[in-house]
């Protein structure tokens, strides 16, 4: 096993320590390019193993802030575990608070929003192998606008 296995090693119980942040576990920047997100962090809480092998996040949106409008081959679940927003999945844009599920299915456009003055946080569970994100051209922006309940909420 090398050195980086062993530092990601999974404990059997991962402690909360308080404040939505968990006993050794790194704040992360949610990703590196920061044009096209606002105020959003990520942790991980579970990395995988071989008979579970999804990984298991905590993101968390500042007030007005939101995460990438994309679309991937993977699939996210997600729990609402921390304060109150907006999510677009598809078509439809929804408020969501504390312990509301979402689902996003695959090539499915989606996009988080702290939109209630208050961060916004939720666990993703995510495959450990997965595709990278696709994020709209102009032409599927266009086709995203033309629709008023998407056109109001995205941010690209
Ligand atoms: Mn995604």
């Amino acid at each position: 096993m090398t050195q980086e296995e062993v530092s990601v090693a999974q404990p059997p119980i991962l402690k909360h320590e308080g404040g939505f942040k968990w006993d050794g576990v790194e704040v992360l920047p949610y990703k590196e390019d920061g044009t096209i997100f606002r105020s959003v962090t990520r942790q991980i809480l579970f990395h995988g193993i071989d008979n579970l092998p999804v990984e298991l996040r905590y993101f968390e949106v500042g007030i007005d802030g939101h995460s990438t409008l994309e679309r991937h081959e993977h699939a996210h679940l997600v729990v609402i575990n921390q304060g109150s927003g907006r999510v677009l999945v598809g078509d439809q844009v929804r408020e969501v608070s504390l312990n509301d599920v979402v689902h996003v299915p695959p090539m499915t456009w989606h996009q988080f929003r702290a939109t209630n003055g208050e961060p916004l946080g939720f666990l993703c569970v995510v495959s450990q192998e997965r595709d990278r994100p696709q994020r709209p051209d102009p032409d599927q922006v266009a086709d995203l606008n033309a629709n008023p309940t998407i056109a109001e909420f995205i941010r690209t």
